[in-house]
C-alpha cells in the first residue's frame, strides 16, 4: 500500500524540502511530457547527485511508491507522462560536464545536461557530440539515452545508441551499476545497449559516457526547392543511389516551409512544394565531391531553386528554419500531434500520398518536416483541441497514419520512442511471443514493475508472473480506469 506522506518526509529529509515538491500546481506541472497526453503523480523529486536518486528510488520501494523517471520532459510519446501515485524522479538538475578526454574520444557527463549545452562545451575545443535532436536546446542527454534519440545529423553517424559508450544506472532496487565501459570492448552482453532506449523503464542512468568527434574540417549547406513532393522526395533516394550518405537530409512541405519562413525569415522558398536541406562534410576534396553528386541528384529530378550557405551565418539560419519547424506550426493552430514512424525511403513518395489522403478524407490540417533520409517521417495534425469533436477526428487519422507506415514495412518510431501513446501499436510489429520476450527482458531488471509502468509494452505483455498491467501489487497493477483520456489506450 502506497504511502505518500512518509515517502516526502524520507525524500525532504534526504534531498531537503525544495527538491521534493507536492503542491497541486508542481504537481500538475510534472503530469505530462510535450505529447498530448495527461497523467498525474503523487510526488516529485529534483536530486542533483547519484546518491540522491539512490534515496529515491529506495524511498519509492519502502513506500511502495510507482517511479518515473524524467529529464527536460520534451519527449513526444507520453513516455514520462506520470500515472497514478507515482514518484517522477527528475534529473534536469543534474547537468554537469563530468570530464573531456579528447585522447580518448569521450567525454563524461550527468544525465540532466541539455544535448545543446555539450556541444557548445566541446566546440571551442574542436571536437562535437553528433546526435542533435531539433528538442537540442532543451532535451537532456539522459532523455536522449532513454529514447534513443535521433537528429538532422544521425543519417551519417548514427542515433544516440552508437555514441554511448557506458552508463551508470540506479537499478530498480537502489543499487548502482556501470553498464558498458569505456574501451570499445565491454566483456558479456551488452546491457548498456538494453538501456539505451528503455524508456526509464529499466532505471535511472545517473552518469553517460558519450563518444565524441572532432569537428569536421569542412562543411555545405545546400536548400533545394521543387515544384512537386514526388520530385523532393525522389531527390532523396537519387542522392543516396549514387553512393553519397549526407550529414543530413530533412525535407519540409509548403505548409511548413510558410510557417517557418513567417518566423525564421530564413529565405526559405515559399512558393516550393516541397524542400530538401542537405549537409554533406568532411575534408575539403570530400565535400566537393559530395556536393557535386547532391547537386547532380536534384538536377536529375528538376530542382526549381537552389541555395548554398555562403558561411556559417547563413548555414544557422538555414538551420533556425529546419529546427525551429515544430515550434512554428503553433501560427497555424494551438495543438498539433505526429507520429514518428520510419518506412523504407523508396516508400516514401507513395505514404506521403497516403498520409495526404488521410488528412483530407478527416478534413484536417496535416504538414510534414522530417528526417527524409532515413524515411522517418513526422507528419503534423495540427488543430484547435477545443473544437468538439477535433481530437477524436486527430486521434483516428492519427492511427490510420501509423497502420500505413506499417502495411509499407514500416517502424512504429525512429527516434520518439514508444511511451504511452504507441504501446498499443506494439501488436501490429511484434507477436505476443515477441512482446513476452520483451517483458522477461524488463523484469530481469525490474521484477516489481515499479520503473514507469504501462509504458512501452501493451497491458497483458507477459513473462511468467511478470506482467504489464498484472493483477496483485505489482506496480504495473491497475485498471485502465486509471490511464490519461485523450490518449490511444
Ligand atoms: C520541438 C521538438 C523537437 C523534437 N525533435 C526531436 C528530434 O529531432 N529527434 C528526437 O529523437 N526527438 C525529438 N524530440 C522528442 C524529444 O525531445 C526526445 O525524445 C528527447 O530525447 C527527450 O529528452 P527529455 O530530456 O525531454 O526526456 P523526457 O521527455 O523527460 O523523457 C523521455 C524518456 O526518457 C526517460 N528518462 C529521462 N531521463 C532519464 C534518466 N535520467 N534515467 C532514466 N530514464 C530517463 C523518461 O522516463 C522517458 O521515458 C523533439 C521534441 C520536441 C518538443
Amino acid at each position: 500500500m502506497a504511502d505518500v506522506d512518509a515517502a516526502r518526509r524520507k525524500l525532504e529529509a534526504a534531498l531537503g524540502p525544495e527538491a521534493v515538491l507536492s503542491d497541486p500546481l508542481a504537481l500538475r506541472l510534472y503530469a505530462r511530457d510535450a505529447s498530448m497526453v495527461e497523467g498525474g503523480c503523487a510526488l516529485v523529486a529534483l536530486p542533483t547527485t547519484t546518491e540522491q536518486v539512490q534515496a529515491c528510488v529506495r524511498a519509492a520501494v519502502t513506500h511502495d511508491l510507482p517511479i518515473v523517471p524524467r529529464g527536460s520532459g520534451t519527449g513526444l510519446a507520453g513516455a514520462a507522462t506520470p500515472i497514478g501515485d507515482s514518484l517522477v524522479v527528475a534529473t534536469a538538475r543534474m547537468t554537469g560536464i563530468v570530464e573531456v578526454r579528447p585522447e580518448d574520444r569521450l567525454a563524461w557527463v550527468e544525465p540532466g545536461l541539455p544535448n545543446l549545452d555539450l556541444a557548445d562545451h566541446l566546440r571551442p575545443m574542436g571536437w562535437t557530440y553528433a546526435p542533435d535532436p531539433s528538442s537540442q536546446q532543451t532535451s537532456s542527454i539522459g532523455g536522449n539515452v532513454n529514447t534513443n534519440a535521433g537528429g538532422p545529423h544521425c543519417l551519417a553517424y548514427g542515433v544516440t545508441s552508437a555514441h554511448v559508450l557506458a552508463l551508470d544506472v540506479v537499478m530498480p532496487d537502489g543499487s548502482l551499476e556501470r553498464l558498458g565501459a569505456e574501451g570499445p570492448e565491454a566483456a558479456g552482453y551488452d546491457l548498456r545497449g538494453v538501456v539505451v532506449g528503455s524508456e526509464g523503464t529499466l532505471g535511472i542512468v545517473t552518469r553517460v559516457c558519450v563518444r565524441i568527434l572532432p569537428t569536421p574540417p569542412a562543411v555545405r549547406t545546400m536548400l533545394f526547392g521543387f515544384d512537386t513532393v514526388e520530385a523532393c522526395a525522389a531527390t532523396v533516394s537519387a542522392i543516396i543511389a549514387r553512393g553519397v550518405v549526407p550529414a543530413a537530409v530533412e525535407m519540409m512541405d509548403q505548409g511548413i516551409v510558410r510557417a517557418v519562413e513567417s518566423f525564421a525569415h530564413a529565405g526559405y522558398p515559399v512558393d516550393a512544394a516541397a524542400v530538401l536541406l542537405v549537409e554533406v562534410d568532411g575534408t575539403d576534396a570530400g565535400v566537393a565531391a559530395q556536393t557535386h553528386e547532391v547537386e547532380a541528384a536534384a538536377d536529375a529530378n528538376g530542382v526549381s531553386s537552389v541555395r548554398v550557405a555562403s558561411d556559417h551565418v547563413e548555414r544557422a539560419l538555414l538551420w533556425k528554419g529546419r529546427k525551429s519547424a515544430f515550434g512554428a506550426i503553433a501560427q497555424i493552430a494551438p495543438h498539433y500531434h505526429l507520429h514518428d514512424c520510419v518506412v523504407p525511403r523508396t516508400k516514401l513518395v507513395e505514404v506521403m500520398r497516403g498520409v495526404y489522403a488521410i488528412a483530407e478524407r478527416h478534413g484536417l490540417i496535416v504538414t510534414n518536416v522530417f528526417h527524409a533520409g532515413d524515411g522517418n517521417l513526422h507528419p503534423l495534425f495540427s488543430f484547435d483541441r477545443s473544437v468538439p469533436g477535433t481530437l477524436e477526428r486527430v486521434l483516428r487519422a492519427s492511427d490510420e497514419v501509423v497502420r500505413l507506415c506499417v502495411d509499407a514495412g514500416g517502424a512504429l518510431s525512429g527516434e520518439h520512442g514508444i511511451g504511452l501513446e504507441k504501446r498499443d501499436f506494439m501488436s501490429l510489429v511484434f507477436s505476443a511471443e515477441d512482446l513476452a520476450a520483451q517483458a522477461c527482458l524488463r523484469a530481469a531488471f525490474d521484477p516489481d514493475g515499479r520503473m514507469n509502468p504501462r509504458k512501452v509494452l501493451p497491458d497483458g505483455a507477459r513473462c511468467g508472473e511478470f506482467a504489464i498491467a498484472a493483477t496483485g501489487s505489482g506496480h504495473a497493477a491497475s485498471d485502465a480506469a486509471d490511464l490519461p483520456e485523450g490518449s490511444w489506450i
